[in-house]
């Protein structure tokens, strides 16, 4: 479990790392908090020659938030530093259910929201060593041929287990960009690939600089439910993020549902849209969307669980969060902005 040699080079300017990433196209990798990044070397997964350390970059740290302009988070804040952002609560609660979750507080401390955001897929063929993958002859995604969870297709199956995305979906976040063209802005929802081997989509050169999400989806009821192995630390088996905003009577004017760790993308239920603004609470539409989750989940052989529970549980997340927040009453604060 040796790391391969590589190059670090520590960049004081958004500029001078995009144009360091254009130098070196493949051979080049961004490093943040390096959580992901570091055990992947140790298993060889890659090897860049040269690993582009951003974390000397100013203009990629701290939190605003305000009534204008809505929440922008530099790619360099931490897991932590959102989990204990005094707003986070009343304004993003789905947001904050989703960073508490992630790992343990160690590498809530280290891991960035950037790196939460850009993580590789996972699979229980290629998260191993070299020495365990090449005893299988290795996987699509790495040394191989074969897609040990569907031999027979030619598609990777890896699964995106990071939490954050599918809590940032349920509020419309968008990415901060930057690239040799310059600056540019994209739909969280369209920055996933669906594609285990290709999973995000960034250009040679290009890196994520901020998340922003607008002030419309702020104050919205949020949870984000979680099955793993290990409550203390471990990778989602599957995740249900839910958001929504309840009005005084008590009908629903906005709900999004957004799943992870059951696709090689984190995914919108979208018809969760559709079906529930403008309707009051009924036990038959909230198990109707938990029934359209099981759909939009392909939960295959991947991680430690079977596909069966993990598809169960995601059923089991949707019902009871959109229950919770659909019931839950609160005060005048979640309509106020500011
Ligand atoms: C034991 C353990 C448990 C974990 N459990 C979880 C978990 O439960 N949930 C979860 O979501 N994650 C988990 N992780 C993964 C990780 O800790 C977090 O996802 C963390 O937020 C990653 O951020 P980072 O800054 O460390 O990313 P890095 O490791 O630095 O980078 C991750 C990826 O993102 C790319 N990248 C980073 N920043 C940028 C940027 N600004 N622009 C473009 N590309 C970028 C890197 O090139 C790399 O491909 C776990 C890790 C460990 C070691």
């Amino acid at each position: 479990m040796t790391m391969p040699g590589f190059r670090v080079i520590r960049p004081s300017s958004v500029d001078e790392a995009v144009r360091v990433l254009a130098d070196n196209g493949p051979e080049a990798m961004v490093i943040a908090g390096g959580t992901d990044v570091v055990p992947n070397l140790q298993m060889r997964l890659f090897a860049p020659r040269v690993l582009v350390d951003i974390k000397g970059i100013g203009e990629l740290r701290g939190i605003t938030c305000n009534d204008r302009v809505g929440l922008r988070m530099g790619a360099l804040t931490t897991l932590t530093e959102i989990a204990e952002w005094k707003f986070v609560e009343r304004c993003f609660p789905v947001l904050g259910s989703a960073v508490r979750s992630v790992a343990g507080p160690l590498q809530r401390n280290m891991g960035t929201i950037g790196g939460n955001l850009c993580l590789e897929t996972r699979c229980l063929w290629y998260n191993q060593s070299e020495f365990w993958r090449q005893s299988l002859g290795g996987c699509l995604k790495k040394q191989g041929d074969v897609c040990h969870v569907a031999p027979g297709g030619q598609r990777c199956w890896a699964v995106w287990s990071g939490d954050s995305a599918p809590a940032l979906l349920t509020v419309e976040a968008e990415l901060e960009i930057a690239g040799p063209g310059g600056r540019r802005r994209i739909p969280l929802a369209e920055f996933y690939r669906n594609d285990g081997m290709n999973r995000i989509a960034l250009g040679r050169g290009e890196l994520v600089v901020a998340v922003h999400v607008p002030v419309s989806s702020a104050f919205r009821r949020g949870v984000y439910r979680k099955l793993r192995v290990r409550d203390s630390i471990d990778y989602p088996l599957a995740g249900v993020a839910v958001a929504m905003k309840v009005d005084g009577q008590g009908i629903c004017r906005a709900a999004r549902v957004a799943l992870a760790a059951v696709n090689p993308a984190p995914q919108l239920v979208h018809a969760a849209a559709e079906r529930l603004e403008g309707k009051r609470y009924s036990a038959e539409l909230v198990e109707e969307i938990a029934h359209e989750a099981i759909r939009t989940a392909k939960p295959l052989t991947t991680s430690a669980s079977t596909p069966v529970y993990r598809r169960d549980m995601v059923r089991l997340f949707t019902r009871r969060a959109l229950e919770e927040l659909w019931q839950t009453r609160r005060g005048n604060g979640e309509k106020r902005a500011g």
